[in-house]
């Protein structure tokens, strides 16, 4: 499987990750593309599979035609990282002056400009998903993949989602994993229920994504949607 890995405005600990996991592989992957870390700068033709990290700054011409150019060559791409998945941090970041003409410099996830496949979230990401995920992609046995799939699918998250769709539905079980899994320690549990410092959420959504109930939740989605179709 030949492999992209492209830094597109993030911190750029993502890429270290992926640089981390795929580096040093043996086996089924081949990294033709990474300009943070190898000479080839040419854009294959054909990529089997992109690997994006950091999200896309909607005023940078250069970078939206670039992610445009990876799109028309690849034949899966992955969103890696909070910031490619959902935006996380980076959508905070607006600049500009809003007069006489509004001119702001704003930042979204990929999938606000471009289709994808998959999406794994973390800020970053622990280096085993990117590996797990490429060798499911390597292997006969696809059906374990819903899962990137799904969150391919969402453009945004936050606490406030945790809190709505699980802790304000009375789901919640206190099983404390969103608290563990938040990296700016936004989640606290009172009494067996997350409490949550919204000023120290980042929105990287990874406390959603590490959720068991939404796990159970989007399985069950996933099994009614496979049993109408
Ligand atoms: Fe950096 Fe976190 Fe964004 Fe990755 S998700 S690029 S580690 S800020
Ligand atoms: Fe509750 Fe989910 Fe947090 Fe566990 S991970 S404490 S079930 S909200
Ligand atoms: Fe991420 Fe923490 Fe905010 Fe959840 S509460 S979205 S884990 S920063």
């Amino acid at each position: 499987m030949k492999i992209a890995v492209v830094e597109l405005g993030g911190c750029g600990g993502c890429a270290l990750t992926a640089y981390k996991a795929l580096y040093g592989q043996s086996g089924q992957v081949e990294v033709v593309y990474f300009p943070l870390a190898m000479d080839a700068q040419e854009l294959p033709s054909v990529v089997d599979c992109a690997i994006l990290c950091g999200a896309v700054c909607a005023q940078d011409e250069d970078t939206v035609a670039h992610l445009n150019e990876i799109r028309a060559v690849s034949d899966k791409i992955v969103a890696f990282g909070s910031c490619a998945a959902v935006g996380n941090i980076m959508r905070f970041f607006v600049r500009g002056n809003r007069e006489p003409q509004p001119r702001q410099a704003t930042h979204s996830a990929i999938r606000a400009f471009v289709g994808l496949e998959y999406a794994i979230l973390g800020c970053p990401p622990p280096q085993k998903s990117l590996k797990k995920l490429m060798s499911l992609l390597t292997s006969a046995d696809k059906g374990r993949i819903n899962t990137y799939e799904v969150f391919a699918g969402i453009e945004k998250l936050s606490c406030f989602d945790l809190l709505d769709d699980v802790v304000a539905r009375q789901l919640c079980m206190g099983c404390g994993v969103c608290e563990v899994s938040c990296p700016t320690r936004a989640i606290g549990l009172l009494n067996g229920i997350p409490e949550f410092t919204v000023e120290r959420c980042i929105r990287c959504g990874v406390c959603y994504a590490s959720c068991p109930q939404v796990t159970k939740m989007l399985r069950a989605r996933q099994q009614s949607t496979d049993t109408d179709t």
